[in-house]
């Protein structure tokens, strides 16, 4: 089936990058069709307004682009271009006001995707750009059209240039499942495996732990891996531990576990106090207590902590001060697994950096940018995903519009 009404730029993928995409070019002049493969647009963006959408950070620049790791080079020229404040612009334009939370980390007033992606979709249909559901982008035709398989049959769409922002491979019932990879690869693209990032990690808990601990949470810990130590708030799991500070060191625990097969992480329980300060308060609880009421009544610390000290402290003798409160200040839990891609927030892996010029197209496939979570980069929570998806979407719409200028 031919497609009518021919636009001349198509983007595949209705997230941030590929909506931003649109917005860019359509506001350039030039007509705009998204298409995506499910029945409506923006579904992990919906998502992430369910922990309050988190859009952007507030610290200073040079902070904020070291989160970008080995891809910061790339990050800091496209967030040069739209910044955190860009960005927030960007929302108060769509008449949603946001603000910075205590930790510096920047939300919509409302905490939620849904205003802003309604009155989004009003302004890119104000822009003339059509939204095609329903269209799964299976590649390229003999002719150099893009190829969809909908509802009603394959559909042929040719366009003198396209942006591909088709997300990562995390939670993929959202959409986002990384099915696109063989057929960049198949065009000699070369493509980074995916990889769960901000992610939980696994362990194998006792039945014991689990029937105490499971869904609880470890509030206002440390915790320390390779010389690094976030702070923050972990939750039992029943196959781990998952939670920011776990996020923030996703990178480095994943590699420990992909090269050796374990990752043993230091957990601070009472990360305010020195560890003297934990002992003297510790040996002047009284010795006939329990180790569950000498935790609680000195420190107050409560379940899940004697559970998990006990699981954790192998046969070591808590009922001494002393070991008890080495084991506080620094708990060893080893972790075998990463969490897989399906619940995991982001995915590292993608389309690889090297494969793009400065504008995001393919060097191997002049007219074809690329944006968003689906290139080869990580960066921790904190509201750097969804500013690194946005910044690169505008990169890739300015790029296909200058790239289009010099072409007849
Ligand atoms: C639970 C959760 C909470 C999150 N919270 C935050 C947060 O607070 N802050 C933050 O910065 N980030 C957060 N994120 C991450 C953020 O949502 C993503 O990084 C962002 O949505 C990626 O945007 P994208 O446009 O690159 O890809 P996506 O949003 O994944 O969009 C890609 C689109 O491409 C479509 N597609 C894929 N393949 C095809 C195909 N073959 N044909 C047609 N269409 C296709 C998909 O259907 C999808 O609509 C969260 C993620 C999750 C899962």
């Amino acid at each position: 089936m031919a497609f009518s009404g021919l636009p001349r730029v198509v983007v595949v993928g209705a997230g941030p990058a590929g909506l931003i995409a649109a917005e860019t070019m359509a506001a350039a002049g030039l007509s705009v069709a998204v298409f995506d493969a499910m029945p409506s647009a923006g579904r992990k963006f919906l998502m992430a307004g369910r922990g309050g959408l988190n859009i952007t950070h507030s610290e200073p620049l040079d902070r904020f682009l070291a989160r970008y790791g080995a891809a910061s080079p790339l990050f800091a020229r496209l967030i040069a271009r739209f910044p955190p404040q860009a960005l927030r612009d960007w929302c108060h334009g769509l008449g949603v006001p946001t603000f910075v939370g205590s930790s510096g980390r920047v939300f919509p007033e409302t905490f939620k995707a849904s205003v802003l992606l309604r009155a989004w979709l009003r302004r890119l249909e104000g822009l003339g750009v059509t939204l095609h559901l329903r269209h799964r982008w299976t590649g390229w035709d003999g002719t150099g059209a893009l190829t969809f398989h909908t509802p009603d049959g394959p559909v042929a769409v040719p366009a003198a240039a396209m942006v591909l922002a088709l997300g990562g491979a995390s939670w993929p019932r959202l959409g986002s499942d990384g099915g696109w990879a063989p057929l960049l690869a198949a065009r000699g693209v070369a493509v980074a495996q995916f990889r769960p990032s901000n992610s939980g990690f696994d362990l194998s808990w006792s039945p014991g732990l689990l029937e105490r601990a499971e869904g609880q949470p470890l509030k206002r810990i440390a915790v320390t891996f390779a010389g690094r130590t976030v702070k923050g708030e972990l939750v039992v799991t029943r196959t781990g531990l998952e939670g920011g500070p776990l996020y923030q060191l996703s990178a480095p625990i994943r590699a420990a576990i992909e090269g050796a097969g374990l990752a043993t992480v230091s957990l601070d329980l009472k990360p305010d106090l020195t560890l003297p300060q934990v002992q003297n308060k510790l040996a002047r609880s009284s010795p006939s207590d329990s180790v569950a009421n000498r935790l609680r009544k000195a420190l107050t610390l409560g379940p899940p902590v004697p559970a998990l000290l006990r699981e954790c402290a192998g046969d070591a003798d808590l009922s001494r001060p002393a070991v008890l409160a080495g084991l506080v200040k620094a708990l060893p839990v080893g972790f075998t697994a990463v969490r897989g891609l399906d619940r995991a927030i982001s995915s590292a892996g993608g389309v690889r950096l090297d494969e793009l010029d400065d504008r995001l197209m393919l060097k191997r496939l002049p007219g074809v940018f690329c944006c968003g979570e689906m290139l080869d980069w990580e960066a921790p929570t904190g509201g750097y995903l969804l500013q690194g998806c946005f910044a690169s979407g505008v990169a890739a719409g300015e790029g296909v519009r200058d790239w289009l200028a010099v072409r007849p």
